[in-house]
């Protein structure tokens, strides 16, 4: 069986295929549409690739072939054109969230899908840039990729304010053709693109283990939370709050969600530290510390008896969350000294 085609021939569309892209390890796959219908081709497309490969290490001093973790992977067959995947750049950090109003993630805009219309301002999206966005786009910008997805530790709710040392990311970057980005510059560009509302903090590369290790991540957060009381406290809130400490609180899905997700289900839940902080500003604040998954809000309300025990309950008066700060997210999954 003749294979139709010559090393050079394949060389030369594969440092076609290549311009453009930035990597140090490749791998190059053949058709095995030949080798399929003709097992007599098998050796030959051996031979061929061994050749193809050896010539592309002499044109590229430095690069290297990696079977298992290609940065690049070339799939060459002879009809159709060179198809180029660049292995996906995983970039983490973390954001702090200063506004009420800005959505964590892309919030679209319905009416027009998110292509942009007249009433949206052509943004495609509600409530202006998420902080999704703020930092997805100048890493995409940077590496020249064709898509990013967001993966972070939970989220906090847009009327919530993300502070102290942030919130923990992983920016998945699709087809980057550059690969050694200027982190800093990424960094100071989308809290400037931020403007006050959003910012970022320790970007670095890390491998793909992150996004699952962000995504399995349980973490206790603690909340700074601002209250309204139907009546003033009574004069041992600060005791009475300290007595939510240890016991399991019994949550059933807040009213809030239960539209979307269905069924009300129940969830135990601990506070782990619970700190009064009497009245600052004019307003009554609370900070607590709670494992990862409890709902603060019913936590301070009682949601109609669906939390048991609240801060109303312990108090003995109506409570409402007025506003809510995550002040810190206790993990230290992705090692991050500079912390
Ligand atoms: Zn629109």
């Amino acid at each position: 069986m003749q294979i139709p085609w010559t090393p050079a021939e394949v060389v030369a569309r594969i440092l076609e295929a290549a311009g453009g892209y930035e990597f140090d390890t490749f791998v190059i796959g053949l058709s095995r549409e030949l080798a399929r219908s003709d097992p007599s081709a098998e050796q030959p497309l051996r031979e061929l690739k061994a050749a193809v490969g050896r010539r592309l290490l002499e044109i590229w001093p430095g690069r290297e072939v990696d079977f298992l973790r290609p940065q690049i992977r070339f799939d060459v067959s002879p009809a159709s054109p060179v198809r180029v995947s660049a292995s996906p750049l995983f970039v983490a950090g973390r954001y702090r969230k200063l506004s009420r109003e800005t959505p964590a993630s892309r919030w679209i805009h319905h009416t027009c899908r998110g292509a942009g219309c007249a009433s949206c301002r052509w943004t495609g999206e509600l409530n202006g840039p998420s902080v999704e966005e703020l930092i997805s786009r100048p890493l995409l910008e940077a590496c020249g990729g064709e898509e990013t997805l967001f993966h972070a530790l939970g989220r906090e709710d847009t009327d919530a304010r993300m502070l102290g040392d942030g919130r923990p990311f992983v920016v998945e970057i699709r087809g980057p053709r550059r690969r050694r980005i200027d982190l800093r510059r990424a960094l100071e560009e989308s809290t400037r693109r931020g403007r006050g509302r959003a910012e970022f903090l320790l970007l670095r590369l890390v491998e793909r283990d992150a996004v699952r290790l962000i995504k399995e991540a349980r973490a206790e957060k603690t909340y700074r939370v601002w209250l309204r009381l139907a009546a003033p406290p009574p004069p041992d809130v600060s005791e009475r709050l300290q007595g939510l400490k240890g016991q399991p609180i019994r949550q059933r899905s807040p009213t809030r969600v239960m539209h979307r997700r269905g069924e009300s289900t129940l969830r135990i839940r601990q506070v782990l530290e619970s700190r009064w902080l009497g009245e600052i500003d004019g307003w009554w604040a609370w900070e607590v510390r709670a494992a990862a998954g409890t709902y603060i809000k019913e936590l301070v309300s009682g949601d109609g008896g669906r939390t048991r025990p609240s801060v109303a309950d312990v108090l003995g008066v109506d409570a409402e969350c007025l506003a809510l700060d995550v002040i810190a997210i206790h993990w230290s999954g992705l090692l991050e000294e500079e912390l």
